[in-house]
C-alpha cells in the first residue's frame, strides 16, 4: 500500500493521515514536493534513501525555468503565482517561474516574535523575503490573525466561536497600532518593490474602506505618492456575493477558498470530524466564486486558496472566469501544465 498524499492543506490532511495510518507504519515526508507517502513500497523507499545519501533532496536542485506564458490549448493566458511566506518559498517560487507572488502570509513571521514588530523590522524582513522577485508582483496579505492563531503581545479576548468571531480584518481595526506597523512597512517597501496589499476576512465595506483610509493617510504623511494597489480577500459568502460594492474601493481581488469553503459549508477547516463536509470544489463554493468572478466586472480576480493548486479542479476554474492562480510553489509546474492542456 503506498499512498501518495499532498498535505498543502494541512490540518485537514493530517486528521486523514492519522485516519489512513497505524502507528507501527512507515512513512516518508517529502518537503520538496509536498507529499506525504504512507507505506511506501520498496521502491520507493530506495528511490528516497538513494536521493537522502545523494543529498539531492536537500539540494533542491532547480529545475529548468519556464519563463513561457501559461496559455490554455484554446489560447487563454492564466498567471500562475506562488503562495509564500519566508524567504525560501520566494526563491523557491521565482526559481520554478512563478509569474509573482499572489499570496506573502505574514503570520508566521508575526506569530515567531515576542513583541508587535515594528515597521523598521517588518519592512527588513520583507526587503529580506523579496529580494529575488524584482518587478514581478508580490501581494503581501496583511497579519490574519484571531480564531487559532494568538500572538503573545495581543491581548486577544477568549471568544466561544473563535472562527466566527475576531479574526483578521476585524482584529486589524481592533488594535489600529497593529494595522499602522504593517502599513507604515509595506509603504515603505512599496518604494522598492512592485508590491499589493491584500485585506483578509472581508465581509462588509466598512472594513476596507477603514483600511484604505488608514493607508492613504499614512502614505501622506510619509511622502508616499505611488500607493500600492490595495486588494480584498473574498473568503466569507458576504464579501463574494456583495463584490458589486467592495469594487468601488479596492483594486484587485483574491479569493480564499478555504476560508470560503468553511463558511459556505459550515465545516470548520481545522475541525476532523467534518472533514467529509469540507468539499472546496463543491458546486456551491463554485457557484459562489462564478458570481463574484462576474460581478467584479474588470477588476482582477486571482483564486489563492488549495483549490487553485488541484489540478483535477482547473478546467472548471477557467470556465467560471478564473485567469489567475496562486498555488504552492512545488505545485507550479503542474498546475502550468494541466493549463496548458485544458480548454
Ligand atoms: C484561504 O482562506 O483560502 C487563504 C488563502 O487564506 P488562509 O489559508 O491563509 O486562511
Ligand atoms: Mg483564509
Amino acid at each position: 500500500r503506498s499512498t501518495l498524499f499532498p498535505y498543502t492543506t494541512l490540518f485537514r490532511s493530517i486528521a486523514r493521515i492519522m485516519e489512513l495510518t497505524h502507528p507501527d507504519d512507515d512513512m516518508i515526508v517529502d518537503g520538496t514536493k509536498g507529499l506525504v507517502i504512507i507505506d511506501p513500497d520498496q521502491e520507493t523507499s530506495q528511490t528516497y534513501e538513494r536521493a537522502i545519501k545523494e543529498g539531492a533532496l536537500a539540494k533542491n536542485p532547480p529545475v529548468q525555468i519556464d519563463r513561457q506564458p501559461t496559455v490554455t490549448a484554446n489560447g487563454i493566458e492564466v498567471a500562475v503565482m506562488a503562495n509564500a511566506w519566508s524567504q525560501e518559498d520566494v526563491a523557491h517560487a521565482i526559481r520554478n517561474g512563478a509569474d509573482g507572488i499572489g499570496l506573502f502570509r505574514t503570520e508566521p513571521f508575526f506569530m515567531a516574535s515576542k513583541h508587535l514588530p515594528t515597521p523598521q523590522e517588518f519592512t527588513e524582513f520583507l526587503a529580506r523575503c523579496l529580494e529575488p522577485v524584482g518587478t514581478l508582483r508580490v501581494n503581501v496579505r496583511l497579519l490574519d490573525v484571531g480564531a487559532d492563531k494568538n500572538p503573545i503581545y495581543l491581548p486577544l479576548p477568549p471568544e466561544p466561536d473563535p472562527f466566527m468571531g475576531l479574526r483578521g480584518v476585524r482584529v486589524l481595526l481592533r488594535y489600529p497600532d497593529l494595522l499602522e506597523a504593517q502599513l507604515r512597512a509595506l509603504l515603505e517597501s512599496s518604494r522598492r518593490f512592485n508590491l499589493g496589499i491584500l485585506i483578509p476576512m472581508v465581509t462588509l465595506d466598512s472594513d476596507v474602506v477603514q483600511v484604505v483610509d488608514t493607508c492613504r493617510k499614512l502614505a501622506a504623511t510619509m511622502g508616499v505618492h505611488k500607493i500600492p494597489q490595495i486588494g480584498a480577500m473574498i473568503e466569507t459568502p458576504a464579501a463574494a456575493l456583495t463584490i458589486r460594492s467592495l469594487v468601488e474601493h479596492v483594486d484587485f481581488f483574491s479569493i480564499g477558498s478555504n476560508d470560503l469553503t468553511q463558511y459556505t459549508l459550515a465545516a470548520g477547516r481545522e475541525n476532523a470530524s467534518v472533514t467529509d463536509y469540507f468539499i472546496d470544489d463543491h458546486p456551491a463554493v463554485l457557484r459562489l466564486m462564478e458570481i463574484a468572478i462576474k460581478d467584479a466586472g474588470s477588476t482582477p480576480v486571482s483564486l489563492c486558496g488549495e483549490l487553485a493548486g488541484k489540478t483535477k479542479a482547473i478546467p472548471e476554474l477557467l470556465r467560471i472566469g478564473l485567469r489567475s492562480l496562486s498555488v504552492a510553489s512545488s505545485l507550479l509546474a503542474e498546475v502550468r501544465q494541466t493549463i496548458r492542456g485544458s480548454r
